[in-house]
């Protein structure tokens, strides 16, 4: 069975097409700059040469009809033709508290889609813009919907209630969500694989740090916690994202520098996190090198996400009464020895020690706790891609 993913931004679209039978990828690429001049799909059918596209993409469903040009292409596509796709699995964001699990495709799913599209104005259209080129130009395959917010459906009430008034939860569906749901979702299983134990019998701390990055807990096999909420903006400090400040600061700076919602909003997601701090970058791999260079806003920038990271792991090993394992994945997750051991530095208290050696690790499955250490650390890089697949896979076969 050949899986197309397919993850649409507004002006994006990242694809892989995936053979379920070995979990190989068989081709992948990115649609960039949908609906702007310049428009291009860099495609790579795995074992074959690279291949740019520059068609014009003026719309989402330009861009999927190029992308399935290029699979189909005689020298540098996957397959021989269209039949062999036989289902598609779409990145949806916000699945609200409607979807708590992935569903296959319907009208009505749309709907519900759409109807979840004011907690997630930027992403959930075009996602669903994309879930619907596709039905238009492969109408009799399978598809379904996997959800950044479904794993975190299991959340008890009192860890997703805001204290506000309660009309407004049940009104306009005021509460925290989480995201990052299918990749956390992801290393938890691999690591319990990688322990050879069921998740079900673990206390799992995930730590999906990348440019947006959250931390979930995960109890029983479920998330019980997870740092972001309504939206990607609470939690951690993050790359451009302030993660968790005083509300108060909102109106407080809207009055005294005369801001609009959506200058307010841009200063809190595209100006704020370590890029709001040091001033130089919202890439921790620049900001890791201007701080070695002695730059103090820059170490400033990087002090503060580690101690915020290390303050989510220490609240939830108390939210699950303990911890058995702590994950890290993403790009700075999944590469940065320096961040590891900065976040690990000072939780010896709760059994967490790394060995510095096997910590020298880059984008590999790695265990990196010592060998006595009491709670187990790993490196997983994640794979979403694959997990959508996996949903898929599971609801049509
Ligand atoms: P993601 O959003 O998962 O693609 O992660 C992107 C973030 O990972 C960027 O801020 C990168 O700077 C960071 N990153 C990637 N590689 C490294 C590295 N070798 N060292 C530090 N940060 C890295």
């Amino acid at each position: 069975m050949n899986i197309l993913v397919i993850n649409c931004g507004s002006s994006s679209l990242k694809y892989q097409l995936i053979d379920m039978k070995n979990e190989k990828v068989l081709a992948k690429g990115l649609a960039e700059r949908i609906g702007i001049e310049g428009s291009q799909v860099k495609h790579e059918a795995i074992g074959k040469e690279k291949k740019v596209y520059t068609d014009p993409l003026a719309t989402h469903k330009e861009a999927i009809n190029t992308v399935l040009n290029a699979l189909v292409d005689p020298v540098y596509g996957a397959v021989k033709n269209l039949d062999e796709i036989d289902a598609v699995g779409h990145r949806v964001v916000h699945g609200g508290e409607k979807f708590a699990g992935s569903v296959v495709i319907t009208e009505a799913v749309v709907k519900a889609m759409d109807e979840c599209t004011d907690l997630a104005p930027l992403h959930n259209p075009p996602n669903i813009i994309g879930i619907n080129a596709c039905k238009e130009l492969l109408p009799n395959v399978p598809m379904v919907g996997v959800f950044d917010t479904a794993f975190h459906q299991t959340m008890s009430e009192e860890a997703f209630i805001y204290p506000l008034p309660y009309e407004l939860y049940k009104e306009l569906g005021i509460r925290r969500y989480g995201f990052h749901g299918t990749s956390h979702k992801y290393v938890a299983q691999r690591v319990g694989n990688m322990m050879n134990k069921d998740i079900k019998d673990l206390k799992i701390i995930t730590c999906h740090l990348g440019n947006g990055a959250s931390v979930t807990a995960i109890k029983d096999g479920v998330s019980v916690d997870t740092s972001m909420g309504l939206t990607p903006l609470e939690g951690l400090v993050m790359g451009t994202r302030c993660g968790d400040i005083d509300p108060a600061i909102v109106t407080f700076l809207m009055d005294k520098k005369n801001l609009s919602i959506s200058q307010m909003n841009n200063l809190m997601n595209k100006q704020s996190g370590v890029l709001g701090i040091s001033g130089i970058s919202s890439d921790f791999r620049d900001i890791e090198g201007a701080a070695e260079e002695g730059n103090k806003r820059a170490q400033l920038a990087l002090d503060k996400f580690h101690y915020t990271v290390r303050k989510y792991i220490g609240s939830y090993a108390a939210a699950m009464g303990g911890v058995d394992v702590v994950v890290f994945t993403a790009g700075l997750g999944e590469n940065s020895k320096d961040s590891r051991a900065e976040i690990c530095k000072g939780l010896e208290f709760l059994g967490i020690e790394i060995d510095n050696d096997k910590n020298n690790t880059r984008g590999k499955e790695v265990e990196i706790s010592e060998d006595g250490s009491k709670v187990k650390v790993f490196v997983i890089p994640t794979n979403e891609e694959l997990m959508i697949a996996r949903e898929t896979k599971s609801l049509v076969k």
